[in-house]
Order: structure tokens, then C-alpha cells, then sequence
């Protein structure tokens, strides 16, 4: 194998690596996943919204009920004294006069009671309608984190084979050169190296000026000279 050849093969190794580092972080899953925990950001702030609205009404409409029970039983109880034998008559006027208070309190409390339900109806539904709005997506975010996961890890085996191979093929590169190579790597990201092509470099697309295309392809065999803007080997 040649240098050139090595060198070659040194390149395409790490940008087939880079290809697939790039996959794993633009996912099309991973940004599913993430519209999805931004839309369950906005229904969770909406739910706290229709729960807080709700909350007071509820509230009410419990403690209208529990008065209208607690008014029921006294009714109930003063009617049975009412209709006990032997009660003095000043004191059935004092228990029928009570009674008839107790009734109209649990008439106004009762209509009230009715009067919360029916508030109470729209701002159930409003809390339920967000809840089944977030159960799919809810369910669709499990998956997608699953999904990630084994893609990622996937990704990852397959990034640790290519990356114990793109090892070998340094070995094949003679030293001074895979330094060379490394610290335009280390500068440029994604290769080493780059291919001439039409008078361009593959790495940074820059043409370059047709005094350097001469001077690149003079060199004799295993020299390479960096590409003037991006600094990465340029390879004939
Ligand atoms: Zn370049």
C-alpha cells in the first residue's frame, strides 16, 4: 500500500465515523421525542391551569353538599320531635318555627349545591380533555425513550467496530505522516485529509488557486501539502 493509498484510507475510515456520529446525534426519534416532552411541557401546564380553576369550585360545591346533609338531619330530627307526644305547645311553635328555617337554609344550600355542579361540569372536562390529550403522547414519549436507547446503543457498537478498524489503518500510515494527519484531524474535525477535486478541497470546498493545484500535484509521490484554508493533507 502506498502512502497516498493509506492515507486514503486513514480518511474515509474517519469520516465514515463521523457520518455515523452525526446519525446518532440527529436521531429523527431523538427530535420526535423531543417535540414530544415539548408538547407535554404545554399540556402539564395546562392541566395545573384547569386543576387550579377547578379546585376552589370543587371545593365549594363539597362543602354546599356536607352543609345540605348536616341541614337535612336536623330537619329530620326537629320533625320528630315535632311529632313526639306530649311536647308543650310553646315549645312545638319554637321547634316549628326552627324547622321552617332549617328548610329554607337547606332550599338556598340545595340550590347552590346544583348551582356549583353545573359550574363544576365544563371545568371537569376542561382537566379531562387535557388528560386524554397527554395519554398518547404520554405513551408515544415511553417508546420513543426505548427506541433512543437501543438506536444509540446500536449506534455505539457499530462506532466502537469503526473506530477499533479506523485504528488498524493508522498503523498502515508511517508516523511522521499519521502526525501530520492527526493534528490537521485535531483542527479540522471530521479527517485528516482531503481529496483535490476539480480544483477543490473535499474538506472545506475552497477552490484553490491554480498556483497551489500545481504545486499539490508537483509533489512527488508521498508528500502532501495542507490545504491552505482548512489545513487538513491534500490528497492528489
Ligand atoms: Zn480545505
Amino acid at each position: 500500500m502506498t502512502d497516498l493509498e493509506s492515507l486514503r484510507a486513514l480518511m474515509e475510515a474517519d469520516r465514515w465515523i463521523e457520518r455515523v456520529a452525526g446519525q446518532r446525534r440527529h436521531l429523527p426519534e431523538s427530535e420526535e421525542l423531543a417535540g414530544v416532552e415539548g408538547e407535554l411541557r404545554v399540556l402539564a401546564g395546562d392541566l395545573r391551569a384547569a386543576q387550579e380553576t377547578q379546585a376552589p369550585v370543587r371545593a365549594a360545591h363539597a362543602s354546599a353538599r356536607d352543609e345540605g346533609a348536616r341541614l337535612a338531619a336536623r330537619a329530620s330530627d326537629l320533625a320528630v320531635k315535632l311529632g313526639a307526644s306530649g311536647t308543650p305547645a310553646g315549645t312545638l311553635a319554637a321547634l316549628q318555627k326552627e324547622l321552617d328555617h332549617v328548610r329554607e337554609l337547606l332550599a338556598a344550600t340545595e340550590d347552590r349545591e346544583l348551582e356549583l355542579m353545573m359550574e363544576l361540569e365544563p371545568l371537569d372536562e376542561a382537566v379531562e380533555t387535557v388528560k386524554s390529550a397527554a395519554a398518547p403522547l404520554v405513551a408515544r414519549r415511553g417508546e420513543l425513550v426505548t427506541l433512543v436507547a437501543e438506536l444509540q446503543a446500536s449506534l455505539d457498537e457499530e462506532l466502537a467496530s469503526l473506530r477499533r478498524s479506523r485504528e488498524e489503518t493508522a498503523c498502515a500510515v508511517p508516523a511522521a505522516l499519521l502526525s501530520r494527519y492527526d493534528a490537521a484531524l485535531s483542527r479540522s474535525g471530521t479527517s485528516g485529509a482531503a481529496q483535490l477535486v476539480n480544483g477543490r478541497c473535499d474538506g472545506c470546498r475552497i477552490a484553490l488557486a491554480p498556483l497551489d493545484i500545481d504545486r499539490v500535484k508537483a509533489l512527488p509521490e508521498g508528500e502532501f501539502a495542507p490545504c491552505p484554508e482548512c489545513g487538513r493533507l491534500l490528497l492528489p
